[in-house]
């Protein structure tokens, strides 16, 4: 809106020109009295029209727009003041520009020119979307910055590779775990670099193997011609890498590439875990199982396979007196000879405890297993070494061939032990085929074994008594207590059950129960023949056993001078301190100690050395054919002279004949037992016995004692 002064034609032309300007527009004449404005003037600055007239002065102008609320950061005296000084400052002509803030944080930005004959022309512009658009795009950018920082930082840091390629194989970005992945020098790491070019340096340095090559390269194709997701482990220079390849829309891809080379390697150690043994690492049971199953393929084609069942003999007894550690060390020596024993193509495996076995696959010559058990015997028959001591074991082997003893891999294994069983019943150290009907001896042994837990509390056990005369006593010096079981009213042998309980420890019960009993019996006998006792190895594991004696001694008031224990070879065949040391103190107590069986144990001949016996005796094996075999009779000259010379007293069991007998007593052999003499004979009847011969147990017209000579002496009696 002009002023009225001009009012020619000329001046209503200029008056619509600056009513049409796009910015507010006013003049400033040079005492800074309003000269000229147009409406803009008064939008921007949001002035009442009516308010302004010519002539109006900067001062008045400022204080209206101070009450409009502009300029809110000031006085309006000093943004009177500057903006004097502003204009005051710019009269050269030239334009300067500068800012003011209105109300409502609007922002104008206001150019000024001086005009000598006219004052100051002024424009105002609102720039408050301009600065605002400017600062949003600022703030994206910032933004975009700090995302892209993020990104790199994500991207850098997961420990997978990344690389994605664009629709024309160029690198879009990867990251440093990329980088390190293949080790790859900075001018393939560049966006932009080809992946076929990387691919030709990787094939270079890192994929050596014309296979590796292949195989990525295969997949890459099957990949990209898919395109989807797939998976895929790539091997680089004895590493794996997996690779995980997803296909984008637009005709690139990403990959992520992982070193799961430890991961194999763990993953793998964990299924050897799983399928070894730890102390042997040989194959376990499971393993060994699988293999077999495996093998019935091979059967079903009509090959032949065979299991063999081993069992270490002797074993229990290191375990129990030389320790678990000596045990392991011997498992580990074991299972060494085994495995020089087989061939690389059979499996050998250690299914639990002192038990191992093969899998012979195939079986070429049917000899073959027979001769591979008989090595095997044979690489454990040997002495082991541990720690300066030598301890003697030995191997029981069941065989079983398929298709013949079973064609699964458990009917296989369960006929080999069935066949190792018999193995062990035949003696131990030796082997056994399968023969159909070996499972009933199983259930036989079954049936012992729950018949022995409840034969103590059923009152099913008896002792009988077989007399020991002494040749040069000429009486009965010792009775030797044998345990009998009646189980359901059969008699079963102790050849039988005794092991049985041994394998199972109710020997430890059933063991004090036959020494309680026989020490009360044998305190009521007339005459001082002593009571023997048979004692398994079993029973000295038990640390208080000298205790136990005293008391059974202590209980029955019997002399422990009368009291005789028999022990076997087996409980010396690892001389331990411990059991050295209850003999010893059982010794000291007065109670005799005989070594019983001598004769059929490993090194016999050493273990007379080791303890200071009482008495030997002589197995009833060797009696046989005493008056025939020129052999055996130097053998047992041999033993008595040897006995005799270490102070001990030479007893002869299992005589039967009066032959037998006078080749003994030509030996001069001191003790002899058999049926030549007496059987075992009841409580009643030992008693019966000594009452009527004045304690002697003999006379000489009572020989042998019979079941009808005993009847004879107690109607003499009676
Ligand atoms: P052993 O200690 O060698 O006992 C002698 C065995 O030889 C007895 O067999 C006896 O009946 C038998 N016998 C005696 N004279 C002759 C003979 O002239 N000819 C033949 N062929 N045999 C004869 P039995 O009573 O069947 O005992 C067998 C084995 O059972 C014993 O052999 C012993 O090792 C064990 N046993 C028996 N009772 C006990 C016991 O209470 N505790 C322990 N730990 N073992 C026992
Ligand atoms: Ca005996
Ligand atoms: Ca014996």
């Amino acid at each position: 809106m002009a002023g009225p002064a001009i009012i020619t034609d000329e001046a209503l032309l200029l008056d619509a020109a600056l009513e049409n300007i796009p910015y507010g527009f006013c003049v400033w004449n040079s005492d800074f009295r309003l000269a000229l404005w147009n409406r803009h003037y008064c939008d921007i600055y949001n002035f009442n029209p009516a308010r302004l007239h010519r002539g109006m002065t900067l001062e008045e102008i400022v204080r209206y727009s101070a009450e409009q609320g502009n300029h809110p950061d000031e006085t309006p005296e000093a943004f009177l003041d500057s903006y004097r000084r502003e204009l005051l400052a710019n009269r050269g002509g030239m334009r300067a520009k500068s800012r003011e803030v209105l109300a409502g944080g609007r922002i104008i930005e206001t150019a000024h020119a001086f005009s000598p004959g006219l004052g100051w022309v002024i424009t105002h512009e609102d720039v408050t979307d301009d600065i605002a658009r400017a600062e949003i795009l600022y703030r994206r950018k910032a933004e975009l910055e700090r995302q892209n920082l993020r990104l790199d930082a994500a991207v850098n840091n997961i420990s997978q590779g990344l690389s994605m390629f664009d629709a024309e194989g160029r690198l879009v970005i990867c990251n440093t775990a990329y980088q390190r992945i293949y080790d790859l020098p900075k001018q393939y790491l560049k966006p932009g670099a080809l992946h076929k070019d990387i691919l030709a340096y990787l094939f270079e340095h890192g994929m050596s193997s014309v296979r590796d090559r292949e195989s990525y390269l295969r997949w890459r194709r099957d990949a990209n011609e898919r395109r989807e997701f797939t998976k895929s482990v790539n091997q680089l220079g004895g590493r794996s890498i997996l690779l995980q390849h997803h296909p984008m829309k637009d005709g690139g891809w990403v990959t992520t590439h992982e070193d799961i080379t430890e991961q194999l390697e763990r993953e793998a150690r964990i299924t050897h875990l799983v399928r070894h043994d730890p102390l042997t690492d040989l194959p376990n049971r499971m393993h060994f199982l699988g293999e077999v199953a495996s093998a019935e393929t091979l059967i079903a084609r009509g090959e032949t396979v065979a299991v063999l069942f081993i069992d270490l003999d002797h074993f229990k007894a290191i375990n129990d007196t030389l320790g678990h550690a000596m045990g392991d060390a011997v498992l580990k020596q074991v299972a060494a000879r085994l495995r020089s024993a087989t061939r690389d193509t059979d499996l050998l495996a250690r299914l639990g405890a002192d038990q191992f076995a093969i899998l012979l696959r195939p079986v070429a010559d049917p000899d073959e297993p027979a001769r591979i058990a008989e090595r095997i015997v044979g690489a454990v028959a040997g002495p082991f070494r541990l720690d300066g001591q030598q301890v003697n074991i030995g191997a029981s082997i069941g065989i079983a061939m398929a298709p013949g003893d079973g064609s699964t891999a458990d009917a296989l294994l369960k006929n080999a032990d069935l066949a190792c069983f018999r193995a062990k019943s035949d003696g131990r150290s030796t082997y056994h085929f399968f023969e159909p009907g070996m499972d009933a001896v199983l259930q036989r042994r079954r049936r012992i074994e729950a018949g022995l837990r409840t034969a103590l509390e059923r009152d099913e056990f008896r002792v009988v008594f077989q007399p020991l005369v002494g040749l040069k006593e000429n009486r009965v010096t010792c009775f030797e207590a044998l345990l009998r079981w009646e189980q359901d009213g059969a008699l079963v042998s102790p050849v039988e059950f005794i092991p049985v309980a041994e394998e199972t420890g109710l020997i430890v019960q059933i063991g004090e129960w036959v020494l309680r009993e026989a020490c009360r019996i044998a305190t009521g006998w007339r005459g001082e023949a002593r009571v023997a006792v048979n004692m398994s190895p079993v029973q000295f594991r038990n640390p208080r056993l000298v205790e136990l004696v005293q008391s059974a001694l202590a209980e029955a008031g019997l002399a422990p001078g009368r009291l005789e224990l028999e022990i076997t070879e087996s409980l010396l065949l690892n001389d331990s301190e411990q059991v050295l040391g209850t003999l010893h103190r059982l010794r000291q107590l007065g109670i005799r100690v005989a070594l019983d069986d001598f004769g059929t144990g490993y090194s016999s001949l050493s273990y007379l050395r080791s303890f200071p016996f009482d008495k030997i005796k002589i197995d009833r094996s060797f009696m046989r054919d005493l008056s025939r075999n020129a052999e055996s009779l130097a053998i047992i000259k041999a033993v008595i002279g040897l006995g005799h010379s270490l102070g001990m007293s030479m007893t002869a069991e299992g005589v039967e004949t009066e032959d037998q007998l006078k080749a003994l007593r030509t030996q001069g052999c001191d003790e002899i037992q058999g049926f030549l003499f007496s059987p075992p004979i009841a409580p009643e009847a030992v008693a019966t016995l000594l009452e009527s011969t004045g304690g002697r147990g003999f006379s000489a017209d009572l020989k042998p004692i019979t079941a009808g000579n005993i009847t004879r002496l107690r109607r003499r009696r009676a």
